[in-house]
């Protein structure tokens, strides 16, 4: 069967409104060193340049970057770079072997390939210290399940990865027909305002966000279930619960990042005794 899916998920956007608000969005970049992922044919590169004060292209595919090369070969404030995103260490890329780079955060912009729009998210948030915002297109529903908030249908462990490393606002939806190819789905832009609370949280990054992997393994699983399965031991999860003043049979879309950082450290102060 043929995939209907275009090549590395181009589906270009024509609709100059759409252009114009997502650049829009990403307020004064004046004096910012924005970061454009999949700049494709250049929709929102050619507003972006007049505004930015440098503009750094990261783009896989080999033919629209080299195009957007030759087509912008005398452009002194923009560098094309031809690499997966995956790849890229931003800060590294905008300001090579420049120490000065942790004093100047990025403005991150991209109407995303979807087939890999959680993997972009999770990078951008591995390298949130660099970022000081993102607009981003994304399928609608993944820009719901990035706002929701816990105890609705869309919380779940992408809703938390994302809330413990950004503000998050849905701004405005875009229909098929802005694209071309039309996606078979509706996008929506967001903003993420990258504030990590990992600190705040008294949390270590990366063992936290495994944990809040593992609460949501089973989501139609209780809390409870869910943390047995990760090997914790059930009177040490009844008492981190009660710690946490949440109920026996709380469902983990339920619990909001605050309480599952306190189950946490109830938990693992538990494992270290
Ligand atoms: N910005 C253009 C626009 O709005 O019309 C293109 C957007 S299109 C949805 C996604 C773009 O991301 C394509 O140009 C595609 O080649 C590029 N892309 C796909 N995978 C990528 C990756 N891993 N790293 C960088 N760019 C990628």
């Amino acid at each position: 069967m043929r995939s209907e899916k275009p090549k590395l998920g181009q589906n270009f956007l024509v609709s100059p409104a759409a252009q114009m608000q997502i650049v829009e969005s990403l307020g004064d970049i004046a004096h910012a060193t924005v970061v454009e992922i999949g700049p494709g044919k250049g929709a929102i590169t050619t507003l972006l340049l007049p505004r930015a004060a440098r503009l750094l292209c990261i783009e896989l595919d080999h033919a629209l970057a080299a195009a957007a090369q030759a087509r912008w070969a005398a452009a002194a404030n923009l560098t094309i770079v031809n690499a997966s995103v995956l790849d890229a260490d931003l800060a590294q890329l905008a300001w090579p072997g420049d120490p000065r780079s942790a004093a100047e955060k990025l403005v991150v912009v991209g109407n995303l390939p979807y087939y890999i729009t959680s993997d972009i998210l999770l990078h951008l948030f591995a390298q949130a210290s660099a970022i000081d915002r993102a607009v981003v297109m994304v399928q609608e529903e993944v820009a719901d399940r990035l706002a929701a908030r816990p105890g609705t249908r869309d919380y779940g462990v992408l809703s938390a990865t994302t809330q413990l490393h950004a503000k998050v606002e849905k701004l405005f939806t875009v229909p098929p027909e802005a694209f071309d190819p039309p996606p078979n789905v509706h996008s929506a832009v967001v903003r993420l305002t990258m504030r990590p609370r990992f600190e705040e949280l008294g949390v270590p990054r990366e063992p936290f966000l495994r944990f809040t992997q593992r609460i949501f393994q089973q989501k139609r699983k209780t809390l409870a279930n869910n943390l047995k399965a990760a090997g914790f031991a059930s009177d040490a999860i009844q008492k981190a619960l009660a710690d946490s003043q949440l109920a026996p049979a709380v469902r983990p879309e339920e619990v909001p990042v605050e309480q599952a950082a306190q189950i946490y450290n109830v938990l693992t102060s538990n494992a270290k005794k």
